[in-house]
């Protein structure tokens, strides 16, 4: 539909979102809502269906509806398979739709493919979390070189903090390109905890391991796959079978490889195995944890904010901002896991809230404006 001509304000801004996995569905959804609340903008939400399962509950939650379901998963398909759905069932609703910006988060096939196929309409496209580097495209994989590809093609950069900025800049993106916003996780988890809603099964699950330490271990990361990711699991179960103390839960991600892997905690005394919970109730069962480990990228800009340590199972992070916070240390492996979780029992680490690096909440809003300034409006006044 065209721009309606009747409209008070200077154009109704069609603004296509995409998304396909739970961090987007998460980090997007406050966007979604302020496109939604600001006169100027007409959001149009799809998702490629990349993580179907995933995200229907956190859409739901947030309030948000999906315009346009795609479907481009298929059991065992290639990471090239998915990259070319999505880039040819995107092109199908971008010349349906004709938008006059995409909006795409972070780092996952779905933004890389849809970015690019904006970029082959010529739509200019906005990229909310720009400029996280590793400056490795081995890890995360294929992260790294798909938030560097949605970097080359995208018009407008909303950047978390100022150095993901300066990396942007560094690579030569025009520096009034670029915003530093902060990252929209942190609306989303400080409009969770303002709720402070508990399902049932949180509760129970809560009440079972009352009194004990609480390790909220999550992994799922591609380059975690395979003997890693079970080196990580038999050092949790030494750890856990040794410290009585000590419960393990573990929100599994649906992912076969994550399924096979847990297969080590089967049985095991003081550890739970769960599917994976909603968005409220993981971030209850965060705050009431007493470690978390994960190779989460999302899960390192919730921790500041809920002041519980993390250790992060990877070999480097995107997310130099949590190391200063002195709140989290890498674990590049399961030898360093254990040392450190020892270390924090025997010292009792305790959490300890601290500023959050990654954001105060508002970057939403200053998203939007920045899109509004972009195009020459304003995002809620009419012209
Ligand atoms: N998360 C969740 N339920 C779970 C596990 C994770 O809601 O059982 C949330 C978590 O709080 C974070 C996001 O999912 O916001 C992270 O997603 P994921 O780890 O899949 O992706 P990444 O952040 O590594 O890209």
């Amino acid at each position: 539909m065209p721009a309606d001509a009747s409209n008070p304000y200077k154009r109704l801004i069609r603004t296509v979102v995409a998304l396909g996995t739970r961090p987007e569905a998460i980090k997007l959804s406050p966007v979604i809502t302020a496109l939604a609340n600001a006169p100027a903008f007409r959001p149009i939400v799809v998702s490629s269906g990349q993580h179907t399962d995933l995200l229907t509950p956190f859409i739901a939650h947030f309030g948000v509806t999906v315009d346009h379901q795609l479907n481009v998963m298929e059991p065992g398909q290639s990471l090239n398979r998915l990259f070319a759905r999505v880039l040819t069932e995107f092109d199908a609703v971008l010349g349906a739709d004709v938008p006059d910006v995409l909006i795409v988060q972070g780092d996952t096939t779905t933004a890389a493919a849809a970015a690019l196929a904006a970029f082959h309409r010529r739509i200019p496209v906005a990229h909310v979390e720009a400029g996280l580097r590793t400056e490795d495209p081995d890890n995360p994989f294929p992260e790294e070189m798909n938030r560097r590809l949605v970097s080359r093609v995208a018009r407008w950069h909303y950047a978390a903090t100022s150095s993901h900025a300066e990396n942007l800049i560094r690579e030569g993106v025009p520096s009034d390109a670029v915003v530093v916003t902060g990252n929209p996780v942190v609306d989303a988890l400080q409009g969770i905890l303002s709720r402070r809603e508990q399902s049932p099964e949180l509760s129970r699950l809560l009440s079972a391991t009352a009194g004990l330490r609480r390790v909220t271990v999550t992994t799922h990361r591609r380059e975690s796959f395979g003997e890693r990711m079970e080196a990580n699991l038999r050092a949790l179960r030494r750890f856990v079978e040794e410290h009585p103390d000590v419960a393990v839960i573990f929100p599994m991600h649906p992912n076969p490889a994550v399924r096979a892997a847990a297969g080590v905690l089967n049985g095991v005394e003081r550890v739970w195995l769960t599917d994976p919970l909603d968005y409220s109730d993981f971030i209850g069962l965060l705050a009431e944890s007493w470690v978390i480990a994960s190779d989460s990228g999302g899960v390192q800009e919730e921790a500041p904010s809920l002041g519980v340590p993390l250790l992060i199972l990877r070999e480097n992070t995107e997310r130099p901002e949590i190391l200063d916070t002195g709140l989290a240390k890498l674990c590049p492996t399961s030898d360093d896991l254990t040392v450190m979780l020892e270390e924090m029992h025997r010292t009792d680490a305790a959490a300890r809230p601290t500023d959050n690096p990654f954001g105060d909440g508002r970057a939403a809003e200053r998203i939007v404006a920045a899109l509004a300034a972009a195009f020459g409006v304003s995002a809620g006044v009419p012209a």
